[in-house]
């Protein structure tokens, strides 16, 4: 409590505005770090309590039985309660490379080049700290997961961004037809691009790239010596007999590819936090001396969990059934945009989809909260969607840089990773978007 001349109670010194007393890091004024993240404005907890949650990509159903039983039988062990490795849990790493070793068609050594991180976030975070020097560009294709901007530009690194042409024409869309021109991808090298961020299946287009277009940015690569970081923590998830493409096995490419996986895709555990980097020696060794400084090691039980996931996964006939499943749930979902008539991109992979939500309207002085106001349209639309229609999704030009904005506010997207009651539902309330479309 501070006195009528300035002093405080107890009469040491003057009062004073101790709010910004210790400034904080200049770091976090850039990679929009301080701006509030899409996720927790469209968070379940701000929106009506019946909205359906089709927004942040997490599951409304748990892992299989037979891998919380694992989870729960580490958690009665003693050895699995305490730290791993910093390498992660041997029983996990002979699984990665059991499932890893076919899908890259060369033998793998579970000392040098497979890393378990704490989710795949921290794996690519990990590859940031162990590999940019400041000034260093990275390279990543608009829309990008929101994630990459800040982890570069904490390691002093500079996204240069470089746009999937969105397809034009009206109705079903597949995702294939967001393209790449490769020339626009040449003009952004330049002699400190370090790195190109891949992500396929791709978050939130849905694209799987073509052997072709891998083709080609693995020989950019090549020839700019080049890193790429392969985010493919939906590899599981393909759909229509498409094929996942692995830029690690293009000739030449394991050198300088690190591939990025993780367990909460694969078993319905986004809140595990458990991933892996699978390259060669000189990425994974580096990337092991930033996680071990990062985390030391990631968390033992579920690790336990995972590796029993993999080693089954197979023999039960997990993957293909679940993937059949993601498929079914897609279709659902998207029979509500075809019986609307909206332009949509049907993905080929992951489990979002982008809605052109441009011909949407609402009233003039419809009550937005501060939030979504002064950001892309498609936070209002986002939050005219989940109030009125009461079904989430997520203003896609989050995924875009602030120049960019005016590309990704057209659209909103959608997750199905949802069990089939909950987004049967949902295409129910969307029939109510027609009356608000232009
Ligand atoms: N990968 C998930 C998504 O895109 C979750 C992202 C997050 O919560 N940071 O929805």
């Amino acid at each position: 409590m501070s006195t009528a001349n300035g002093t405080s109670a107890n009469g040491n010194r003057p009062a004073q505005d101790r709010s910004n007393l210790i400034p904080f890091s200049s770091r976090l004024k850039e990679g929009r770090a301080l701006a509030q993240d899409v996720w927790s404005i469209f968070n379940a907890a701000n929106l009506p309590a019946d909205c359906i949650n089709l927004g942040q990509g997490y599951m409304n159903f748990a892992p299989p039985e037979w891998i919380k039983t694992a989870a729960e039988e580490a958690l009665n062990s003693v050895a699995t309660n305490h730290y791993s490795h910093p390498k992660g849990r041997m029983r996990l790493r002979e699984a990665l490379k059991a499932h890893y070793e076919p899908e890259l068609g060369r033998s793998l050594d579970v000392e040098s080049e497979i890393l378990v991180t704490s989710g795949a976030n921290e794996g690519q975070y990990s590859v940031f700290v162990a590999f940019l020097e400041q000034g260093d560009e990275v390279i990543m294709f608009e829309p990008f997961f929101d994630q990459y901007l800040p982890s570069v530009t904490f390691n002093g690194g500079v996204p240069v961004y470089v746009p999937l042409h969105p397809p034009i024409g009206a109705g079903k869309q597949s995702a294939h037809e967001w393209t790449i021109d490769f020339d626009e991808l040449r003009r952004a090298l330049t002699p400190r691009t370090k790195m190109i961020i891949l992500n396929t299946p791709h978050n939130p287009v849905g694209k799987v790239f073509t052997r072709h277009e891998l083709e080609q940015i693995a020989a950019i690569a090549e020839e700019h010596n080049l890193l790429i970081m392969s985010d493919e923590v939906y590899d599981t998830l393909v759909f229509d007999g498409e094929q996942h493409v692995r830029i690690a096995t293009l000739p030449g490419m394991w050198d300088r590819t690190v591939t990025v996986g993780s367990a909460g895709k694969m078993f319905a555990a986004t809140g595990w936090r458990v991933g892996w980097l699978i390259g060669p020696p000189s990425i994974i060794q580096p990337a092991l001396a930033a996680t071990t400084r990062i985390v030391f090691c990631s968390n033992s039980p579920l690790q336990e969990a995972s590796a029993v996931g993999i080693e089954q996964a197979k023999n039960r006939g997990f993957l293909t059934q679940q993937c059949k499943e993601y498929q079914e749930r897609r279709d659902i979902l998207t029979s509500a945009f075809d019986s609307l008539g909206m332009k949509y991109t049907n993905p080929q992979g992951a489990y979002f989809t982008l809605l052109d939500i441009s011909n949407l309207t609402w009233p003039e002085d419809y009550p937005f909260p501060p939030t979504v106001l002064g950001r892309g349209r498609d936070f209002r639309a986002c939050w005219f969607i989940a109030m009125e229609i009461g079904v989430s999704s997520i203003p896609v030009s989050e995924f875009y840089c602030e120049e960019h904005t005016s590309i990704g506010e057209s659209y909103a997207r959608f997750a199905f990773c949802k069990d089939v009651d909950t987004l049967k539902h949902a295409v129910e309330r969307l029939q109510n978007m027609k009356q608000y479309l232009a």
